[in-house]
């Protein structure tokens, strides 16, 4: 299971695609190597749209947005169920380090929202954007309906800056 933006980068905050369509390196690697990819849905998109701000956990943990993941994971983890049952092996989900929703070793933080604007202490805010060493909120929620479907597997994460390294890094975990 990969997340959405790893096969299709143009589910991001309009404008900071790093490379145009997709991670190839993560993407031909997994079909390299004899994996099959779901790919999860973009909790973010379905609810903000490609034209959203960025944004961070904190103002996303809210029952709403986790209903929302909720509804979306359903079938993909009916699906993953199915597989399990069936003898397949559930290798890995492969999210995205500092996302607010798919976030694995890392997701973001801060007193971020508002307005924007004289008056609203943009610096502030800016100042206090951190990273927290959790699940994005997505990720947490489909840890948890895979555990409670009796799923257990591996949850790993691409660094986007350096694709190529990541890339190879993540298949070794697979593989070995
Ligand atoms: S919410 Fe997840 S899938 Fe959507 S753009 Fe962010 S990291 Fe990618």
């Amino acid at each position: 299971m990969v997340a959405h933006c790893i096969l299709n980068i143009n589910s991001k905050v309009y404008g900071i695609a790093t490379e145009p369509a997709g991670c190839r390196q993560i993407v031909s690697g997994l079909l390299d190597n004899g994996f099959g990819i779901i790919q999860l849905p973009c909790v973010e998109q379905s609810c903000f749209g490609i034209n959203r701000w960025g944004l961070v956990k904190n103002q996303l943990d809210f029952p709403g947005f986790r209903s929302k993941c909720y509804e979306l994971l359903k079938p993909v983890v009916e699906q993953i169920s199915d597989f399990y049952k069936n003898g397949y092996e559930i290798a890995a989900v492969i999210g995205l380090d500092g996302s607010p929703s798919c976030g694995i070793n890392y997701t973001c933080t801060g007193n971020w929202g508002g307005e924007i604007g004289e008056g609203y202490d943009l610096q502030s805010k800016i100042s206090s954007l951190k990273n927290l060493s959790e699940y994005g909120v997505m990720m947490e929620i489909l840890s948890e309906m895979l555990s409670k479907a009796g799923i257990f597997t591996k949850f790993l994460s691409v660094d986007e800056s350096c694709p190529e390294a990541s890339s190879q890094e993540l298949i070794a975990k697979l593989v070995e």
